[in-house]
Formats: C-alpha cells, structure tokens, sequence
C-alpha cells in the first residue's frame, strides 16, 4: 500500500453535520406530557428507555427530514469545516437511511453549502464499515465499535449518546478513536497524525 493513495474520508450527516435531534425534540415534545430534553438521550437507544418503539422513532427523524428546512446543522461554518477536510482526502458523504430521505439530505447540503466528492447511503450504520474508506467521521457508537472491528479508527463527534465510547486503546497498534467537540478539530486530529505523511498507517490502509 502506499502512501501516495488519496486518504478516503467517510463523513456521516446526522448527529455531525445535521442537528436532526433538535428537529426532533420540536416535533415529538407538543404531543408529549413530560417534554424529552438532551439529558435523556445520554445512550444510543435512549428512546426504548423512554418507551418509544424504534419504527416509530426513526419515522419521525425521517419525518423531520422530509422538512429539511427544519433541521440545523450542529455549529456554525460547517461549509468550512469541510473543506478543510476536503485538503486532506476525498470527502464522501457516508449516511444510513431510509433511501427515500436522501434528496431531503442533498438538499439540506447544499442548502449549507457543504461541498463532498460522493454520496452513499446504506441501509443501517453498521453496514458502513464494509466500505472502502480510511477513517469515518461519526457520531454512532455502534458504528464506532464497527469501525474499530474491520481495523479502521474513527474521529468521534462528541454527543450526548456517545459518551460511553473510549478512546484507550487495548493494544498500541490497535485503531482508535479521536473525540472531537467541533468539526474543525477533524481536519486538525488527521493532519496531526500524519495523513498522507510517514504515520499515515495509523489512520489509513496499513492498518488493515
Ligand atoms: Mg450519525
């Protein structure tokens, strides 16, 4: 393998670029007694806890993006936090979805004027891992966990439902994890490692 191969960066929407939990609290809470708030979703499947069916969850957010305007992205300048990324590698798109949300998202993308190479999107997060990227941006600590099994390291976008991720490390050659609290530190944990550089093989194929 070698270093001269373009690092392939696999960057995920909700819960890293798009704020949809937001969108979502403004649409479920009306309806319900006690309002949910952000303390609740400290674990990727908070809603079961709070007696929510997962068909009926995932329909909302798909609801929510049906409204794309609705939804807002988690910081501001995202536009630039991409494209510096887009410095280090080919930045793709890389979402888990129903497929027919998919020209809401494109167009919530570019309505932030967020610039990517391609756009792929699979069924459940899981499957992600199977592809052919380098290093994943997300949010998912199933993806996450996923992510480390096929040997490839993850820049975790910190959120409330991911604090249980680690990012020790059981072996030094192992993968790891890279917490970061804004897009921005992206582009700045990948270059650090040396993307592209001598110690590219911590992030990109020689780990495999
Ligand atoms: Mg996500």
């Amino acid at each position: 393998m070698t270093m001269s191969n373009r690092l392939k960066i696999a960057l995920d929407v909700d819960g890293v670029l798009a704020d949809v939990m937001s969108a979502w609290l403004a649409r479920t809470n009306p309806g319900r007694l006690v309002p949910i708030t952000t303390d609740d979703m400290d674990r990727w499947d908070f809603w079961d806890r709070l007696g929510i069916r997962r068909r009926d969850f995932y329909t909302e957010l798909d609801d929510c993006w049906r409204e794309w305007r609705s939804v807002p992205p988690t910081e501001q300048d995202l536009a630039g936090a991409v494209s510096s990324l887009c410095k280090l590698g080919r930045v793709d798109i890389v979402t888990a979805r129903s497929a027919d949300t998919n020209p809401f998202v494109k167009l919530w993308l570019d309505w932030q004027n967020i610039r990517y190479a391609g756009y792929v999107s699979v069924p459940y997060g899981a499957m992600k891992a199977d592809l052919d990227y380098d290093i994943f941006i997300d949010d998912s600590p199933l993806n996450a966990e996923a992510f480390l099994k096929k040997g490839k390291p993850v820049v975790l976008y910190v959120q409330p439902w991911n604090a249980c991720v680690r990012e020790e490390r059981e072996e030094e050659e192992a993968p790891r994890v890279y917490r970061i609290s804004s897009l921005a530190q992206a582009a700045e944990v990948i270059s650090s490692c040396g993307a592209g550089s001598s110690t590219a093989g911590h992030m990109g194929s020689d780990v495999r």
